[in-house]
């Protein structure tokens, strides 16, 4: 045989006289009665009743007496039955391959308590689940857009303006030393896991059991490879860094119109020296304060500078107010 994978006979049961177990090389006929070898009643044997082939050289599946059916060697010229010539013949019916999973493996078709638990209960919970959170959606959503109509007008106005200090300061952190930044100063290095990786670790094999079609099969090995999951050890450095931090906030307001919107005076000092201080990010906020005519009730919107002075105080604005959660709807504003 090719590729050296052991090769045993099928067995077959004689239908005839009821002789079970003969062999499906050695018994072309049946050893209690003389009937020919059906094809179609081989079938593997159990593990404890293999018996190997040895010293017959495989010419092919066998061929199928166009005449009277008999399997015939895949080398015979004529059928030994009835004598018709076999060229027209077809290959006898093959058993379909059994596969013997590795240990520990359960087969697809093994019996349901073999298998772990059904998932009808999850199925449940996550129709349960799936039921709570679709309500919450839909009641998050109601609050959201459930809106009534109103006339609301402008009682104030208010701005802020922010600038944020940094400070240059040195720190001191612990980060994984190929993400320390270019200017860091490493004062310490040492060993530690970063997480796990995987390593080749050995296959796991099962086996498939392949008729050959000639009253043998062979088993073919099948083999996956296993892995195992390994800590990966990396370097850790505690690092000096100069870094820009916000130290303070500026803060300018003002409560009406008449007071312009001012930048805060940031003097800063300029340069990199620990200590050293600049301007970060600036931040404004321009609100206008309403009061709903119809209750009485005040409502702020958030708007951009420039529509912000747009807004006069006493003016009158037709809009929508959130039923559930209170406060306008600042998009949709339109003046009276
Ligand atoms: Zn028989
Ligand atoms: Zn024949």
């Amino acid at each position: 045989m090719s590729h050296g994978e052991p090769v045993y006979q099928m067995l077959w049961d004689c239908r005839y006289c009821g002789q079970k177990k003969l062999l499906g090389i050695t018994h072309r006929f049946c050893a209690g009665c003389g009937a020919p070898q059906d094809p179609n009643a081989r079938y593997f044997p159990a593990d404890h009743e293999k018996v190997a082939v040895q010293g017959h050289p495989y010419v092919g599946a066998d061929v199928a007496c166009p005449a009277c059916r008999q399997p015939m060697a895949r080398a015979a010229k004529c059928c030994t039955n009835c004598g018709s010539p076999l060229d027209k013949g077809g290959d006898v019916a093959r058993r379909a391959d059994v596969v013997v999973p590795p240990p520990g493996v359960v087969p697809a078709n093994a019996p349901m308590q073999a298998r772990p638990p059904a998932k009808s209960s999850l199925g449940l919970i996550l129709g349960i689940v799936g039921g709570v959170l679709l309500l919450l959606v839909a009641s998050v959503l109601v609050m959201a857009l459930w809106k009534r109509e109103g006339v609301f007008e402008v009682s104030g106005h208010s701005w802020e303006r922010h600038i944020t200090i940094e400070r240059h300061e040195a720190v001191k952190k612990s980060v994984w030393c190929d993400d320390a930044p270019g200017n860091a100063r490493v004062l310490s290095r040492r060993k530690e896991q970063r997480g796990t990786k995987k390593e080749p670790d050995g296959e796991t094999c099962g086996m498939r059991k392949q008729d050959l079609g000639n009253g043998s099969y062979k088993e073919v090995k099948e083999c996956t490879p296993k892995f195992k999951e390994v800590p990966q050890m990396e370097d850790r450095c505690d690092i000096e860094v100069t870094e820009w931090r916000r130290a303070r906030t500026l803060t300018e307001k003002g409560a009406s119109l008449a007071e312009a919107p001012r930048w805060p005076a940031a003097r800063t000092s300029g340069g990199t020296c620990i200590g050293c201080e600049r301007e970060g990010p600036r931040t404004e906020r321009y609100t206008v304060e309403f009061v709903d005519a119809k209750d009485g009730s005040s409502a702020t919107c958030e708007v951009p500078e420039a529509q912000w002075a747009a807004f006069a105080k006493g003016s009158k604005w037709k809009g929508n107010v959130r039923v559930m959660t209170g406060g306008i709807d600042c998009d949709n504003l339109a003046r009276l």
